[in-house]
């Protein structure tokens, strides 16, 4: 069977400067479209030590994908190295000169003659045209056995030239032949472990497949089917999926790009609601997470980020005797906080957060990880105690108290009889 292998060229990558994104992405892509992939490479800027890859990958797949390396500067030598090894003559391709021309006067800058190097071809090359940056990258039968593509190491260029030359070409060449589509259910407040034996028997079956992951607090069911069509694909994947989230529940708060802050701004979206936010231990957090999502401006109006006490009391109206009896990490402080917010804010809901994120602070009765979530709805007001733990550090506490509060208003704004 004919087989793709991934080569990131770049000593960035080994020095453990960049996260390898272009591999993941790529190793998606492929997965997708049904092309095995057994190996990936990376290597650093060496000409030796690239050549030693590219036979050794010669050896074991037939399509080599390259990303990196394909810039102006004496570093990158992607295109110089796979000719040596293929023993022909780099190729001064004009129309590559005149369009980097072109890109450079439109940017208004300068060509430098060091990009004229990206103009140098291997001979018997087709250009792989790259509409975003200066670099093209190539598609190229060195041998009969072998198909070579190049792509810049810039992530945002090699996702444009996969998408509009590269997946078109394989297509044309035969190599995309069933699809491999997925989709990813996502669920927030069940262990992975309780959610693996609630669906156990999905596990054992064969087409689609479902595998669970889990990363940060968020616990996922990846179904995947293969199939000639996506619609074929998608057929064998929706009664499953539909079977799935009856079994999670409300647990299960949405799939493939939703994000807990998506899902939240839909809800408030649709009962034209507004939300407001006062966070303690997460600084800003929270109101981070709301605001990644466009339109969010919409629904959700500002928030308090009331570190210190004085500015629990002064902006939220924090009752100061509580504070001193109950301390700040506590449920009166979190209800206070919450009512506070979106009575001064004049929103629907109120959302607050106070807790003990560590390391260092906490003690035997409030200890490091124990977060209070407060919310504030039209009719009343609720808080929730957490203990996150101290195990696994600051930013995990932070990041489960945001998400952990977003949930709890997901929840509240999907339950009809609820008390708000
Ligand atoms: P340029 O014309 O920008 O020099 P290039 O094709 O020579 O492009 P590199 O110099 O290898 O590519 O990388 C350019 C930038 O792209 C790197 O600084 C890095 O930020 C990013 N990059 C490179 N390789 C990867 C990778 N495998 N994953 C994610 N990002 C990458
Ligand atoms: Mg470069």
């Amino acid at each position: 069977m004919k087989s793709a292998e991934i080569i990131c060229v770049g000593t960035e990558l080994l020095l453990g400067d960049i996260l390898n994104t272009n591999a993941q992405f790529l190793a998606q892509e492929l997965a997708r479209l049904g092309i095995a992939h057994y190996y990936q490479s990376v290597v650093g800027d060496n000409p030796e030590r690239i050549q030693r890859v590219v036979r050794t990958a010669c050896d074991r797949a037939q399509l080599l994908i390259f990303t990196g390396g394909l810039g102006p500067t004496p570093d990158d030598l992607t295109h110089a190295t796979l000719a040596d090894c293929f023993g022909v003559p780099l190729v001064e391709h004009p129309e590559i000169l005149e369009d980097i021309a072109r890109k450079f006067v439109g940017r208004g800058r300068t060509m430098t003659p060091n990009n004229r190097k990206q103009a140098l071809l291997p001979e018997g090359a087709q250009v792989l045209t790259n509409p975003r940056g200066s670099a093209p990258g190539i598609i190229w039968q060195p041998r009969s056995d072998v198909t070579i593509l190049t792509f810049p190491g810039v992530p945002a260029e090699l996702k444009v030239m996969w998408q509009e030359v590269a997946i078109p070409y394989l297509k044309a060449q035969g190599w995309v032949t069933s699809t491999v589509y997925s989709r990813l259910l996502k669920f927030w407040g069940i262990s992975e472990s309780v959610l693996a034996e609630k669906v156990q028997p999905f596990f054992d079956l064969q087409n689609p497949t479902v595998a669970p992951y889990a990363n940060l607090g968020e616990v996922k069911l990846r179904i995947t089917a293969l199939a000639d069509s996506e619609t074929a694909a998608q057929d064998l994947i929706t009664p499953v999926e539909q079977q799935l989230r009856e079994v999670g529940g409300l647990d299960c708060y949405g799939a493939d790009e939703d994000s807990l802050a998506s899902v939240v701004g839909e809800l408030l979206q649709t009962k034209g609601a507004t939300l407001a936010v006062a966070e303690s231990c997460t600084g800003g957090g929270l109101g981070a997470m709301l605001t990644q999502i466009s339109g969010s401006s919409s629904y959700f109006w500002g928030g308090v980020i009331s570190y210190d006490n004085s500015v629990k009391v002064r902006l939220l109206g924090v009752n100061p005797q509580d504070l001193a009896d109950q301390g700040a990490v506590s449920h009166t402080v979190a209800q206070q906080m919450a009512a506070g917010v979106r009575d001064r804010l004049n929103t629907t809901w109120g959302l607050s957060i106070t807790g003990i994120a560590g390391p260092t602070g906490g003690s035997a009765e409030k200890p490091v990880g124990l977060v209070y979530i407060g919310l504030a709805g039209a009719n009343g007001v609720q808080s929730y105690e957490h203990r996150f733990g101290a195990s696994q550090g600051r930013e995990w506490v932070r990041h489960l108290s945001a998400c952990t509060a977003l949930d709890h208003l997901r929840r509240s704004l999907l339950d009809e009889s609820s008390q708000f």
